[in-house]
């Protein structure tokens, strides 16, 4: 049995959020760390561990992942922003549930460290 990420306590309700959107298919919910004026999370309510296991069905949940990022982003006023999905460790993932990160309210540098 796959552990339970903190993630699924927070779809579940058992972990509270900050959140900013909810539909059938995904949740979004504030950054607990943000690493800019708006950073949110956007996560699939289905239980995939990273991009890497997402299969070709998904392809319509993916779309909707990142049409609502920008949605999101329109709402919260961004005229610019960056959309993030860290896959393995050594890329910086931490959470292994497929999310989403929604960054911006600030100028962002490139690369990425
Ligand atoms: P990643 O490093 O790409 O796996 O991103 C995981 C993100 O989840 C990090 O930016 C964390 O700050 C964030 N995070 C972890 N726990 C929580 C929580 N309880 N509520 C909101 N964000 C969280």
């Amino acid at each position: 049995m796959t552990q339970e990420t903190i993630f699924e306590r927070i779809l579940s309700g058992e972990i509270p959020c900050s959140e900013v959107h909810q539909d059938e298919l995904c949740l979004a919910f504030r950054d607990i760390e943000p690493q800019a004026p708006i950073h949110i999370l956007i996560i699939p309510k289905k239980p995939i561990k990273s991009l890497r296991e997402a299969h070709e069905n998904d392809q319509n949940l993916l779309g909707h992942l990142l049409l609502t990022a920008a949605k999101i982003a329109k709402q919260e006023n961004l005229k610019d922003w960056r959309t993030v999905i860290n896959t393995g460790e050594k890329a910086g993932q931490t959470v292994f549930h497929l999310h989403l990160h929604l960054i911006g309210g600030r100028s962002l540098s490139w690369p990425p460290g």
